[in-house]
């Protein structure tokens, strides 16, 4: 039985953890949940699998949850309530699925707190990739990954040292765009960049889908997880999101990771492992699939491949820059006061002005952060 808190349990990923949980109740109790804002859908989740604690945004709100949910279950709040949950005494691990930076601190108290982490939260690694793994390696715990691409290649490398890999392959599923010519793109509405074609997913990682920086955060997230240098890390685009991502070996040998998409799959064996647990949830018929195609991601209409090898490959605070702007330029888009292409234009001006530091301590990171968000934002 895996002890688990999760901690954005009312979002896309964390909803999907809930099912995954449903599925397994011999394998899987949630000790703790987390969410931001909706306290509704935290209280059903809590009366029905009952965690030892639960945390939400904002204070009023908790107040809510303690009023209705009596001694039932200890109620935090705000950033200081995540980190009591990220270090509750009786978890085994920390599934991290909140959007944006604020899953850092906690991934960083629960790796202390001797928890393996899951991260589903790829902002942690692409700022602190080095901070987290260094604090991993030092508190021996293990860093799983939830995201489809990234446990596909953790499921392929099998335990194998990076020494033995000649390439890592993302795959991509392109977006909504991957045919849409470039002189249309300044015209993109919100509405149609929110329409993915093979996935369901919140706001944010949507629009990055859309842009291809979400591939360009995961190059960099592989980067770390898997201590390869960003010249192995590749991408390919695959729109039927089916070979969830592969490894090239050094003898030419490639393995690759299969089934229909269902954030399901990977949640569950980040949650499982190394155990494999029957599950039928996730079902996967070749016949009906037919082809599965693979082509070369275009530079031009998507520059956020190359901003983002460039922010890997430069390391310091570039990423954390990439990944703050980033996130600034969709809220702009997704508020309408950007274009479509303004999103990678706003990036690549925005890290053009940073002075990068090297080895950057977390205080020099969340600097470059704040100071990107307001760079972006101007
Ligand atoms: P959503 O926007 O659907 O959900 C975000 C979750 O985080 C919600 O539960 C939200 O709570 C919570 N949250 C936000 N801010 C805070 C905060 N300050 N404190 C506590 N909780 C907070 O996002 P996704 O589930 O799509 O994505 C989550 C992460 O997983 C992202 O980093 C994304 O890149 C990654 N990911 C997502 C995939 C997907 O399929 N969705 C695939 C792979 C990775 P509330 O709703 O209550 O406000």
């Amino acid at each position: 039985m895996k002890k688990v808190v999760l901690l954005g349990s009312t979002g896309s990923i964390g909803t999907s953890t809930i099912k995954v949980a449903q599925d397994l109740p011999d394998h899987i109790r949630l000790l703790g949940l987390a969410a931001g804002n909706n306290a509704e859908l935290l209280l059903e989740q809590t009366r029905r699998f009952q965690p030892e604690a639960v945390s939400i945004g904002d204070p009023t709100r908790a107040k809510e949850l303690r009023d209705a949910l009596g001694t039932a279950a200890e109620v935090y709040c705000g950033p200081e309530g995540l980190l009591k949950l990220a270090t509750l005494p009786a978890a085994d691990i920390v599934l991290i699925a909140i959007v944006g930076t604020a899953g850092l601190q906690p991934a960083l108290a629960a790796i202390r707190a001797g928890k393996d982490i899951a991260v589903a939260s790829k902002e942690i690694l692409v700022m602190a990739g080095e901070i987290v793994m260094g604090e991993a390696r030092k508190f021996g715990v293990r860093v799983l990954a939830v995201d489809s691409e990234h446990s596909a290649i953790f499921q392929c490398l099998d335990g194998k040292p990076s020494a033995s890999v000649r390439r890592l392959w993302l795959t991509a599923s392109g977006g909504p765009f991957r045919n849409t010519p470039k002189e249309e793109f300044a015209g993109i509405t919100v509405e149609r960049a929110l329409k993915h074609p093979s996935w369901v997913m919140g706001t944010k990682i949507t629009i990055d889908s859309a842009t291809l920086f979400n591939k360009g955060l995961e190059m960099i997230e592989a980067r770390w997880l898997f201590d390869v240098g960003m010249d192995r890390v590749k991408v390919v685009v695959h729109p039927q999101s089916v070979v969830h991502s592969m490894v090239e070996f050094v003898d030419g040998s490639i393995l690759a990771q299969l089934s229909t998409p269902d954030m399901c799959l990977p949640i569950q064996y980040a949650l499982t492992y190394p155990e494999r647990v029957f599950s039928e949830r996730v079902q996967t018929d070749f016949a009906k699939l037919g082809n599965l195609t693979f082509e070369e991601p275009d530079p031009d209409r998507f520059p956020a491949l190359a901003l983002a090898r460039f922010a890997g490959e430069t390391g310091g605070t570039l990423p954390a820059v990439l990944n703050a702007a980033n996130e600034a330029a969709v809220a702009a888009f997704v508020q309408r006061r950007i274009t479509f292409p303004q999103i990678s234009e706003t990036v690549r001006r925005t890290m053009d002005r940073h002075q990068c530091v090297a080895h950057p301590t977390l205080a020099q990171i969340l600097a470059a952060d704040a100071w990107a968000r307001s760079e972006a934002a101007g």
